[in-house]
């Protein structure tokens, strides 16, 4: 095992970083004296480098700066240049949404990670993706879809190799599907597959569930008892919501026991430790209790503050969504898993496990095995999960356009207006295009109102293609688009709009047996020229799609400051 010295450089950086990352769910303090070591060496290659980044966001995420980690993860995806690390940081910022709340920005995520499972051919990244795809639909209450992802993993981990953190999604999604109980096999499986692999934090998240189930069959002695066993390992292990929501179950047995005192005092400590996550269940069910005992001690404005926290906290889980965009993605996902399961997984995993086999001599002892047992964190993460409401935390959903699924006007504005905040601070380009359907009123005079509808999800389709992850394409109205691409200068972008145009000519939509042609003009405006304001940008985009369209359509045409330039 190579050796870092304070100051010193070391001798196999790329060994030693994966070895750190092995490190990170089962012993932090080594993870960070490692981390601080890694950052002192001056001499780490840009590669190298990408993969420090992915510690720093994976250690942001766990001391829970949700922010900050999003913003790593985003620039591994953008810049690394690395496929794989680019899936892995994809995979966890699916669950860093989710447990931040951002659903519309899981959603679509969630959506292209399903498309791309096929590409992804390393095992590990395979099963993180997997493993993360599985956790973001246990957050949306689709218990079903996530038993599937979890099966899934299960299904495509190699022989051989331990099941803890597949087990876990399995046992969650049991768990929000009501189907499991505190001696349910399932949950004793995962737990023993989770001390077998020495995973404690994932051990931890499992006891713990399995402290909730008795509690809800009434056992609250057994869970105080539980705690008890495992709240060492909790303290040593640092992860956060295991600590408040240790303390917030254990406050719970206390009240239910009987014994005020002790359930105040675990109640305020699961408070002072989880203010700063502002809305969780663990706090509002640590508020509930504090509540409910100065209730019992006739300690009535007590009692009032801690009702209007309990209240604030439980207001999380309200409801407001459209129930329209909800069915839209769900059924999206329901298609896209389907087709997934049919053809391309069983094949594909069928393959891997072969080629497992053949391999395994040659991975026998060590990458593979501690790549796997890295992926940890969402095995842990998945313990924030435990999810009541669920299906009401579609909150952000109304984002979406309902007929073609991209963003709907008004995100789509916001979205651009943050990134092109975000991209003037780091001097980086961005282009927007404007894009409108030609003629498309004959389309739906021809043909009828179906047609078109069918024609706008085609062209959607079409576009996607050409997108990158990052980029945001929005519906502006009727069939006007709006596209923004993100580090990308005029150029490339009157490029990109021109191999959109192109495809959207050449692919004409056959519907019911109808071979529907359509064709596009484009205006481009770009930060080079018009500066990072969205108004701006907008106002020269459009008024260069109008030259598209007066000029006889069917053509890009970028804005150039005074004057424009034509194209195609
Ligand atoms: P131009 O090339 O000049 O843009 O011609 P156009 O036919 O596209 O003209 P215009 O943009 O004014 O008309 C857009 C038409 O798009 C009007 C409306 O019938 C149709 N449309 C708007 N929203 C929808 C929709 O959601 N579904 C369908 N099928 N048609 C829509
Ligand atoms: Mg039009
Ligand atoms: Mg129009």
């Amino acid at each position: 095992m190579p050796v870092a010295l304070a100051g010193e450089t070391i001798s196999n950086p790329s060994e030693y970083i994966s070895q750190t990352l092995a490190m990170a769910a089962k012993d932090h303090a080594a993870f960070l004296n490692r981390l601080d070591e890694l950052h002192k060496d001056a001499t780490l290659s840009p590669a190298e480098k990408w993969q420090v980044k992915y510690l720093d966001a994976w250690e942001a995420m766990f001391e829970g700066d949700y922010p900050s980690s999003q913003q790593q993860f985003l620039d591994i995806i953008a810049h690394s240049g690395n496929s794989d690390l680019a899936f892995k940081s994809s995979a966890l910022l699916l669950s860093n949404y989710s447990i931040n709340r951002q659903y519309s920005e899981a959603f679509s995520l969630a959506n292209r990670l399903t498309e791309q499972l096929p590409d992804i051919k390393d095992p590990q990244v395979r099963g993180q993706v997997l493993a993360n795809l599985s956790q973001a639909f246990n957050l949306a209450g689709q218990s079903d879809l996530a038993l599937k992802y979890a099966q899934m993993h299960i299904e495509s981990t190699p022989p051989g190799e331990n099941l803890c953190k597949p087990l876990t999604e399995q046992v969650v999604a049991l768990s929000n599907a009501g189907k499991v109980s505190s001696n349910s096999p399932e949950l004793k499986q995962a737990i023993d597959a989770c001390i077998a692999a020495d995973l404690p934090l994932n051990a931890n998240a499992l006891w713990l569930t399995k402290g909730e189930h008795l509690l809800k069959e009434g056992k609250a002695r057994a869970d105080l008892t539980l705690i008890d066993k495992i709240m060492g390992s909790i303290r040593e292990s640092r992860f956060h919501p295991h600590i408040v929501s240790s303390l917030a179950q254990k406050a719970q047995a206390y009240e239910k026991l009987g014994q005020d005192e002790q359930a105040k005092n675990s109640a305020l400590a699961a408070v002072a430790a989880g203010e700063k996550d502002g809305m969780s269940e663990w706090l509002r069910d640590a508020y509930q209790v504090l509540y409910n005992v100065a209730k019992r001690q006739g300690d009535d404005p007590e009692a009032l503050k801690y009702y209007e926290h309990y209240v604030a906290q439980d207001q999380g889980y309200l409801n407001d969504i459209s129930a329209r965009t909800l069915a839209f993605q769900l059924a999206k996902q329901q298609v896209l898993a389907k087709k997934l399961e049919a053809e391309e997984l069983s094949k594909q995993n069928s393959i891997l496990k072969l080629q497992q086999q053949l391999d395994a001599k040659a991975v026998e002892t060590g990458r593979l095995y501690i790549v796997l047992l890295l992926i940890g964190l969402t095995g842990i993460v998945l313990w924030l999960l435990r999810l009541k409401h669920s299906q009401m935390r579609f909150k952000r959903m109304a984002t979406r356009d309902g007929l073609t699924g991209i963003l709907n006007h008004q995100h789509f504005i916001d979205e651009s207006e943050r990134q092109l905040r975000q991209l003037e601070r780091k001097a980086v380009h961005a282009s927007l295009l404007w894009m409108d359907l030609d003629h498309f009123k004959q389309i739906n005079d021809t043909h009828g109102h179906a047609a078109g509808d069918a024609v706008l999800r085609h062209v959607v389709r079409v576009c996607n293609e050409h997108l990158r992850p990052g980029d945001l394409f929005g519906r502006l109205g009727g069939e006007e688009f709006g596209i923004l691409l993100l580090e990308c200068e005029r150029d490339s972008a009157i490029a990109i709009a021109d191999r959109i145009r192109l495809a959207v000519e050449a692919n004409p939509l056959d519907h019911e047996g109808m071979m529907m042609t359509v064709s596009a003009s484009i205006g481009v405006a770009s930060s080079c020229n018009a500066g990072h304001a969205l108004q701006r940008l907008c106002r020269r985009a459009d008024a260069a799609l109008y030259r598209a369209k007066r000029d006889g359509r069917n053509r890009v045409i970028a804005d150039a400051g005074e004057g424009t330039s034509v194209f195609a």
